[in-house]
């Protein structure tokens, strides 16, 4: 048998409606903020990435899939959604007029890691980039439209952690110092003594516990911040303050990415291990220009909605939908429950039945299992009498000799036993139902 791929994993019913949930609720608050969706190839010409993302990074450096296709151009599976919509937004001309540019987008990223809990080879993210505008206003805003979602979705114990990496300027001082500290320490992992000569901000990237310890006294960008940056920053969390929103500074995060500046962020979710990040996000105002565009101040996040769905409560989005299945015996009741079923789904009601011809009691089972909300069951006798016998699922289970018991229906209204309903109503009365 073939296997999917390590690190890719399918998703699949019931869970998916989990998913499906999440994602709506997540387009419905970006409306509210006034965000539109973009739609993007998963592949891309690799420079775009090696460009932007930061050839020191983990992600170029290691963890991309790049092939070249028929013709012989790099190509890459897009390891994160940011370079592509500024890619979009540049080659169509949205960053055009005054005012911010809000765009949100979803959908899967991949980046060859080693595969654990939280960590997938392919997984989905959803990403929300605002352009054109560098009020701490902006940053503000986008950190409420974050949590807002993540509200939205009752995610429990979640902590907003902060830092500002300041603008180039700050940074170049900063590396500088960086730079000076990391010579004179000893064991730094291998990657780290490269970065310590390339880039020693990304040292602050490391994941081992040697260089963390080594990394506990270094100096921290905030004290290297330009009046400038210091008053941005001092602003996004005056405003975050002023609407009640908890937050850390965290002065030693900084972005497995090259290009942020100031205001970066993440939330970390209790429950999740060692990857415990489910968004993480910041500013980053000099992406355009590297990668020949204007210059164009952007902020934006990216949830890890493989994480979110991990901590998410498991009955959260579950199908609470309205649903009949259709119980016939015999030929002549089953060919009118063929006819049923089509007129249910035509009034927008959900409704499935029996096509093999089995026992009342195999398809009261399935009604069961269906999730359906009632069984209509029609016999010849039933027939005859242009009757159909309809009765509540919620809360039976069909055993033999057993009545049929009390049932709340989805609207909260209790229904009592079965009741006889005439053919000819039958489908109207279910959609009234169904729409109460
Ligand atoms: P990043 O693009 O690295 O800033 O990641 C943003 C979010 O995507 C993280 O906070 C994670 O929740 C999620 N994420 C990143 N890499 C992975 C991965 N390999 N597997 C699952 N989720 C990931």
């Amino acid at each position: 048998m073939i296997k999917a791929i390590r690190g890719m994993r399918d998703l699949l019913p019931p869970e998916t409606s989990r998913w499906q949930w999440v994602e709506q609720v997540a387009r419905e608050v970006f409306g509210l903020y006034g965000y539109r969706e973009i739609r993007l190839p998963l592949l891309e010409r690799t420079e775009l990435f090696a460009r932007s993302i930061g050839a020191d990074t983990d992600i170029v450096g290691k963890e991309m899939y790049t092939f070249p296709d028929r013709k012989g151009d790099s190509l890459t599976l897009r390891p994160e959604a940011t370079a592509s919509v500024l890619r979009a937004v540049l080659e169509n001309g949205l960053d055009k007029g005054a005012g911010v540019k809000k765009l949100y987008t979803l959908g899967p990223m991949f980046r060859y890691e080693r595969p654990q809990k939280g960590r997938y080879r392919q997984f989905y993210q959803i990403n929300c980039e605002a352009f054109g505008v560098d009020a701490p206003e902006l940053d503000a805003e986008v950190i409420l439209l974050l949590l807002d979602i993540l509200t939205r979705l009752k995610l429990g114990e979640m902590r907003l952690l902060i830092n500002s990496l300041g603008c180039p300027d700050c940074q170049v001082k900063f590396k500088a110092a960086m730079g000076l500290f990391l010579i004179s320490r000893e064991g730094l992992c291998e990657d780290c003594q490269r970065r310590r000569d390339t880039n020693p901000l990304r040292v602050l990237d490391c994941k081992s516990v040697h260089c963390k310890e080594i990394l506990k006294d270094a100096p921290v960008i905030r004290d290297y911040l330009c009046p400038d940056c210091t008053a941005h920053f001092a602003r996004v969390l005056a405003w975050l303050k002023r609407f009640g929103v908890a937050y850390e500074e965290q002065p030693k995060l900084v972005r497995g990415l090259d290009y942020y500046t100031r205001t970066a962020f993440e939330v970390v979710a209790a429950g999740l291990g060692a990857q415990d990040a489910v968004a993480g996000g910041g500013r980053y105002n000099g992406l355009s220009q590297a990668l020949g565009g204007p210059l164009l101040p952007a902020i934006g996040f990216a949830i890890g909605e493989d994480r979110l769905l991990e901590v998410l409560p498991k009955d959260l989005g579950q199908e609470n939908q309205f649903k009949v299945f259709l119980a016939a015996l015999g030929e002549a009741a089953r060919d009118r429950a063929f006819h049923l079923l089509q007129e249910l789904r035509q009034r927008r009601v959900a409704a499935e039945m029996d096509l093999e011809g089995r026992s009342l009691k195999a398809q009261m089972t399935q009604a069961d299992r269906s999730g359906a909300t009632y069984a209509v069951i029609i016999g010849d006798r039933e027939l005859e009498q242009g009757e159909a016998l309809v009765r509540p699922m919620r809360a039976f289970s069909y055993k033999k000799g057993e009545g049929p018991k009390l049932t709340e229906l989805p609207s909260g209204r209790i229904v009592e036993n079965q009741e006889r309903v005439a053919l000819k109503d039958l489908t109207a009365l279910l959609a009234a139902r169904a729409r109460e």
